[in-house]
């Protein structure tokens, strides 16, 4: 479900449509644009370089090709060099110093190029050299770990398992406390990354790393705090009373007394972040539909959708560049089985990385995807420079391929394409409880737990020596869960997260994304289709087309929060996702009559 991007910077409110009426160009606005334009020109030429390098060797995996390898390694680092160089960060700088005098669309261009350069500033010298070394480093032990479960090797598929399935207390607290154990081996790295990262970027001016990534939402550190407070704010009185059911519903299940939070090897997933396998939920069976489909058919009536929206066909070249289906067992290479979008060259070179086949997971994952690839096509046009050719922020690009997902998924579009019959059974209110463990569980965990410890690492510094103590007073707070045994500072549980290492203080995109994709299928279904948001079916309508190209067309190039005010008339919000849910929050209420609730009724 990834999607390749480069990184944009959002900083300034601009209105697309005023260029038309700009009176000439200053002899400084027509310098600053020769520059831009020669930065955007060699961009383009190294991106493709950089993308055909990973295309490569993400589609085509051969034992002991070491020369592929080479070529994206020295291909990566091209791009590294133009984008961190010296003299384009002291370009963009003393231009900025002028910015009043400069059009909005140059002015957010040179804030572009600046963040982009704080990924890898030639300017921190050998900070930046320190720092991608400890992140192959971390990588390294992350992914070469090997996990020990009863003497014997195991996956994290297999400790997965077992928390999903088991019901034996001492195996579940066997796996979930063997899925910890890597973060012991993990901490000393995790220190290291931190002041690195703070070092690299702190040579451009940012706070610390948490405010860089910030800086790309157009936000300080505290705004994308306070933005998290809010969704868990509104998602908090529905959130509270999943948590008083599953309590209730693990003690059962478990035969145990009822506890007052959650332990955390009772849950079915290692971290608490996704409770949906606590229920089998009646629902539609797709995969004995699609059955009889061949792979080829999905991905064409993932077009045909857009087409009835008003969307142009894929380009021909999407066809025939992509990586769509399994690969035969005979073609002697291997292929990424992970699905992702990809744009090639900022324009019209988009593909995507699949290996569809006729179920339900890549129904839904073909449509993602082609959220992702529409969205590239619709921004790559003539009034969006090369570098602004990104999503609005970072989650509006998972918003719109979820946005698709989730409505392919409902059920009078499946019973449009005749997937599913025009009378059949469903029991609405288990499918929303298996949607709101998902959605809604995960917001305390990635905007409460994750972005607070991540804050709190790089903005405020954390002591090494209370890493463990900090995650778990987060994990109780937002997530009301709490760990099986004394987790001392010999382990570094938030270590154990992927993301910690590798990804880091970005986060909050998953839970923005999750909050804005109930803010746009709540706006088109009562405003554009009148209908029910939870039986929907947008095939054919026009003028939702038209709301998701207005969506999508400026692509980064001006403010998220101004677009999402001009489109919606409104601010990120949780309540449309609140209330998506709220005949969930009724039957909450009603089972968990006379139980006790152990979260405070409001949070902060
Ligand atoms: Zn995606």
């Amino acid at each position: 479900m990834k999607m390749k991007k480069i990184l944009i910077v959002l900083i300034y409110v601009f209105s697309l449509y005023s260029c038309s009426t700009e009176k000439k160009d200053s002899a400084l606005q027509k310098e600053v644009q020769i520059y831009l334009d020669a930065y955007n020109k060699e961009f383009q030429k190294l991106l493709i370089i950089n993308n055909e390098a990973q295309w490569k060797l993400n589609t085509m995996i051969i034992d002991n090709d070491t020369i592929t390898n080479k070529i994206a390694t020295l291909a990566g680092e091209a791009f590294a060099k133009f984008t961190g160089s010296k003299e384009n960060i002291e370009k963009a700088k003393t231009y900025l110093t002028k910015k009043d005098e400069l059009k909005p669309l140059q002015v957010k261009q040179l804030e572009t190029i600046l963040f982009m350069a704080g990924g890898n500033p030639e300017i921190a010298g050998e900070i930046v050299k320190l720092r991608i070394k400890a992140e192959a480093d971390q990588t390294g032990l992350l992914y070469g770990y090997k996990y020990m479960f009863n003497g014997k090797e195991v996956t994290t598929n297999n400790l997965d398992e077992i928390l999903r399935t088991s019901d034996v207390m001492n195996e579940r607290l066997e796996a979930w406390s063997t899925s910890k154990e890597i973060g012991t081996t993990l901490k000393g790295g995790l220190e290291n990354l931190r002041n690195l990262r703070n070092q690299s970027v702190q040579a451009l001016n940012y706070k610390d790393y948490f405010a860089y990534q910030a800086a790309e939402y157009n936000m300080s550190g505290g705004e994308v705090m306070q933005s998290c407070n809010g969704m868990i704010n509104d998602i908090w009185p529905l959130y509270r009373e999943l948590h008083t059911w599953a309590r209730y519903e693990l003690a059962e299940k478990y035969k145990q007394p009822v506890p007052d939070y959650l332990p955390a090897h009772w849950l079915p997933n290692r971290w608490g972040q996704d409770w949906t396998a606590l229920v089998n939920a009646e629902g539609i069976n797709l995969d004995e539909a699609l059955k009889s489909k061949s792979p080829e058919w999905i991905v064409q009536q993932g077009e045909a959708f857009y087409k009835s929206l008003g969307f142009n066909a894929l380009p021909k070249s999407f066809y025939e560049k992509s990586s769509l289906y399994p690969l035969p067992n005979d073609a002697g290479y291997k292929k990424n089985n992970h699905a992702s979008a990809w744009h090639i060259d900022n324009d019209k070179d988009v593909r995507s990385l699949m290996s569809v086949e006729p179920n339900t997971e890549w129904w839904g994952t073909a449509l993602h995807e082609l959220g992702h690839i529409y969205y590239y096509v619709t921004y790559s046009n003539p009034d969006v420079p090369i570098i602004l050719r990104g999503g609005a922020n970072r989650a509006y690009h998972e918003a719109m391929g979820s946005l698709i997902g989730l409505a392919a998924m409902q059920k009078p579009f499946l019973q449009n394409f005749g997937l599913v019959a025009k009378d059949i059974k469903t029991n609405d209110t288990m499918s929303m409880l298996k949607e709101a463990l998902d959605y809604v569980v995960h917001i305390p965990w990635g905007a409460g737990v994750m972005t607070g410890f991540e804050n709190a690492l790089y903005s405020e510094n954390l002591s090494v020596n209370e890493f463990n103590k900090k995650w778990w007073e987060l994990v109780k707070k937002y997530q009301g869960i709490v760990p099986p045994n004394e987790r001392g500072e010999k382990y570094c549980d938030a270590a154990t997260k992927t993301h910690i290492n590798d990804d880091a203080a970005q986060y909050y995109d998953y839970s923005m994304s999750n909050v804005l994709l109930f803010q746009f299928h709540d706006h088109i279904a009562k405003k554009i289709l009148k209908q029910d948001p939870h039986n929907t079916n947008y095939w054919g309508s026009k003028a939702t087309g038209d709301f998701l190209r207005k969506l999508m067309y400026p692509g980064a190039s001006y403010d998220w929060r101004e677009h999402l005010k001009n489109n919606l008339g409104s601010d990120m919000s949780a309540k449309p996702m609140l209330e998506y849910f709220d005949p969930l929050l009724v039957y909450l209420k009603k089972v968990n009559t006379g139980r006790s609730y152990t979260l405070p009724v409001k949070i902060n």
